[in-house]
């Protein structure tokens, strides 16, 4: 018998046992092609929740390293957010253009639901709300399903009101008020959730600017709100009061932090930090105050946590609105400790599930 090819070496247990996690699934079906993995990081505060991306891998080892990742990165953002579940996230290694299908779907519903709840999935990059209605064939853990399925249907304004929250909450700690009238504001991203903070920024009489790769999202942005068009090389040297992150991760990087220059730093993309330790102190000793990305940018799991009880839009949305008390109380931490504003999120993500995983030991 001969030992077939693998990219994964025996370094996977010592990179799960680096980043703390519970269980990680490798999931395998020839017949589909499927090939999975799933990480559960902690679910000291309830069942792992995050969703499956699928995405064309260039190793099997480059995918567990996102899992683990992406995994451990929604322990926090739950835990923060002050919701009842831990972080868990899916991979599929595959060609989201051309390695689809029915089978593959529902074989990978059917590993997720072997894990009998641990584990509830939901759409992230490369899958679609039909992919999803697939898996949801084979298990019923699942959320994040569109509005025809019962489901709470496109988070995307949920997110955006959480990082308008987060926005004005660094509002009042930079100028004294959280008023964004004439606070000159930069999108960059006119998507999802771009669209819908400029329609909460324009409500409040932002002066708004936007800047987006692809011309349709930006028409159709100008359809219905005021804002000026920044090309996109030209975003980091904009005069601005606010810089809105909403389309890539990693723009807060050496090259980027050389131009911008803005009193605050809020958006809705993930991972804004290109090394959190460096760039996370360079912010702060450039003097701008960063709203960390995980934790005003978690409107959508908030959303998907609100459909996993019976869906309460009014619910959902007043606990986003808790966003501002809790970069309030980071930016407060922050300042305190005199430590970077993603690490004092960090630490407050870490109290919090110490101190409930230590009353789930009384009965
Ligand atoms: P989206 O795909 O709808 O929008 C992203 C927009 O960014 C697109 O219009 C795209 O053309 C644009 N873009 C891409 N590269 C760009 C560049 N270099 N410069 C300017 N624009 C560029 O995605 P979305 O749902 O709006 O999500 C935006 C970000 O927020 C992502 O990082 C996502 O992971 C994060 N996020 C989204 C949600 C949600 O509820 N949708 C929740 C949490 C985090």
């Amino acid at each position: 018998m001969t030992t077939p090819e693998t990219s994964l070496d025996f370094g996977t247990l010592a990179e799960m046992f680096t980043y703390d996690h519970e269980q990680v699934v490798f999931c395998q079906d020839k017949s589909t092609g499927l090939k999975a993995i799933i990480a559960i990081h902690d679910t000291t505060l309830g069942p792992a929740l995050g969703g499956t991306r699928m995405w064309k891998y260039a190793s099997e080892q480059e995918a567990l390293t996102d899992v683990l990742r992406l995994s451990r990165g929604m322990t926090y953002k739950s835990s923060v957010a002050g919701i009842n579940l831990g972080g868990g996230k899916a991979v599929i290694i595959g060609d989201s253009k051309v390695d689809k299908s029915e089978a593959l779907f529902r074989r990978f519903g059917k590993f997720v639901d072997s894990l009998g709840g641990k584990y509830i999935t939901a759409e992230d990059v490369g899958i679609s709300p039909k992919d999803i209605e697939q898996v949801q064939m084979e298990t019923d853990h699942v959320t994040g399903v569109p509005e025809y399925l019962g489901g709470s249907g496109d988070p995307s304004p949920v997110t955006a009101y959480g990082v308008y929250m987060g926005m004005k909450a660094a509002t009042k700690k930079a100028y004294g008020s959280d008023s964004l009238t004439g606070k000159k504001v930069m999108v960059q991203g006119a998507g999802s959730v771009g669209y819908h903070l400029v329609k909460l920024l324009s409500k409040e009489g932002a002066v708004i600017s936007i800047s987006d790769i692809y011309e349709p999202s930006i028409k159709r942005v100008l359809k219905d709100f005021k804002a000026e068009v920044v090309p996109v090389n030209d975003v980091y040297k904009e005069e601005m009061d606010i810089y809105a992150p909403c389309a890539l991760g990693a723009t807060l990087n050496d090259d980027t932090l050389k131009q911008l220059k803005c009193s605050i730093i809020a958006g809705g993309s993930n991972n804004q930090l290109a090394v959190e330790t460096i760039h996370g102190e360079a912010v702060k000793k450039a003097g701008m105050l960063y709203a960390p990305d995980y934790v005003i940018n978690s409107g959508g799991i908030i959303n998907c946590y609100w459909e996993l009880q019976g869906y309460n839009r009014e619910a959902a949305l007043s606990q986003t609105e808790k966003i501002f008390d809790t970069t309030t109380e980071i930016f407060n931490k922050s300042e305190n400790e005199n430590i970077p504003t993603f690490l004092a999120a960090n630490k407050l993500a870490e109290e919090r599930i110490l101190a409930i995983g230590k009353i789930k030991t009384s009965f």
